[in-house]
């Protein structure tokens, strides 16, 4: 990778901006209801702290569109933090100007600062100069490790690199382009994904850039139901994306698809989504016209089963059925499972996306999966093939130094 990592960093006595993603859900009391963003960047900021750095540190937290909302600011965040540093951790209200440098003039060696929501201030998401330079006078250094916003060019993320020169990646952003880089560059095969989820639109350029580099690519969820109207299969009432219908048919018919698709051979039916009807398992061309697709069958079970028995490299995004309601849970489980063993036997395996991952959780898995990958759309755009904005321009400044 042609950027600078943390290590690589003289950073004693310095004062570091460090972007990190703390955009984390909020429970209605307003305080942290998932802490798992924050956890993941600690190993960066205890290496800072340990080296003596003075942290200046920054996050968005929702969309409130340029505008302050109290009921998404970072203080609780901030509470959260020095419970896991336990370490008091300063706050500014305000992001950039007069009272935000003044306090980080006044840390510390080892010292943090947490700065207020970034994208209360419209400027950042427009990658507006002048406030990335405002940005840049809180400190001396920069290190990015919010791979969750990587793929967004802002001022925190990119603009900022025109005057903080002296960058670093963090710990979490380098983890997760080394893992996601060895599913795009000579994976270990075979190479087996499954996609699933609520939607094809998402993810159909995951679809197309996956779809060359692996051996087997197994649907579920939602969108195998696009793929059985392709197919001109009754579908009942399953979710289907009509728009999508043509491009599934598309994909149906490339040459590399031929062998590696694997499509569900039977789904679990139901009267509706609420659960009270547990349904049954019918094969894929005998959907009954009134009923809905919610989980995958036993055979395709199987079918996902043997796709993982021989991999050496998996990548998994997406849950195979409407895994929050228990009686449609057992395809998600089963496939989490499955992906668990496939670690066991040696594989390499990756699973992204938020509802994948809290499956993952849901079966206590998370220490029986190679890497887990925290970064949502940045994940997903990466995996499209697409250059990330914020990893682009610590690769210019590397560039620039060398
Ligand atoms: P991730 O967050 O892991 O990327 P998505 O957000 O794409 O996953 O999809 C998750 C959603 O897909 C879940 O809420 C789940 O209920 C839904 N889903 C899965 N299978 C079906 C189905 N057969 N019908 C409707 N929704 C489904
Ligand atoms: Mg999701």
């Amino acid at each position: 990778m042609a950027f600078r990592t943390l290590r690589a960093l003289d950073c004693a006595r310095k004062r570091v901006f460090v972007r990190v993603d703390f955009n984390v859900p909020l429970s209605k009391e307003g305080t942290v209801a998932d802490d798992s963003r924050i956890v993941a960047s600690l190993p960066t900021l205890r290496y800072l702290i340990e080296k003596g750095a003075r942290l200046v540190v920054a996050s968005h937290l929702g969309r409130p569109k340029g505008k302050r909302d109290p009921k998404q600011g970072l203080r609780p965040v901030r509470e959260r933090l020095e419970r896991c540093l336990r370490k008091p951790v300063a706050f500014s209200e305000t992001i950039v100007g007069p009272e935000a440098e003044r306090q980080a003039a006044a840390l510390g060696d080892g010292d943090v600062l947490l700065l207020e929501n970034l994208r209360f201030d419209p400027r950042e998401e427009a990658n507006d100069p002048g406030f990335s330079r405002e940005l840049a006078a809180l400190a001396e250094q920069y290190v990015n490790d919010a791979f969750g916003a990587a793929h967004r060019a802002h001022a925190s993320t990119v603009g900022i690199t025109s005057h903080l020169t002296d960058c670093a990646a963090g710990f979490l952003l380098e983890r997760e382009l080394h893992a996601l880089g060895r599913l795009l560059q000579s994976p270990e095969r075979p190479f087996v994904t499954i996609l699933g989820g609520s939607k094809i639109s998402g993810k159909i350029d995951v679809l197309r850039n996956l779809l060359p580099r692996v051996d087997r690519l197994a649907v579920g969820g939602a969108m195998m139901f696009t793929f059985y109207r392709a197919k001109g299969l009754e579908t009942g009432r399953s979710l289907v994306e009509e728009d999508k219908v043509d491009l599934a048919r598309e994909l149906l018919a490339r040459p590399e698809a031929s062998g590696k698709l694997l499509l569900p051979e039977d789904c679990r039916v139901a009267a509706d989504t609420s659960g009270r009807d547990p349904g049954r398992v019918v094969p894929a061309d005998k959907i009954p016209p009134g009923l809905v697709g919610v989980d995958l069958g036993t055979a395709s079970l199987e079918q996902v089963r043997g796709a993982l028995e021989e991999a050496r490299t998996v990548f998994w995004n997406g849950p195979m059925g409407i895994f929050e309601v228990p009686a449609y849970a057992e395809g998600t489980l089963e496939t989490a499972k499955a992906v668990a063993q496939a670690t066991g036997r040696g594989a390499f395996t990756v699973v992204g996306g938020g509802d994948s991952l809290s499956a993952i959780h849901q079966a206590g898995l998370e220490n029986q999966i190679s890497h887990l990958s925290t970064g949502g759309g940045a994940s997903l755009e990466f995996l499209e093939g697409r250059t990330l904005p914020g990893v682009a321009a610590l690769e210019a400044t590397a560039e620039a130094a060398s």
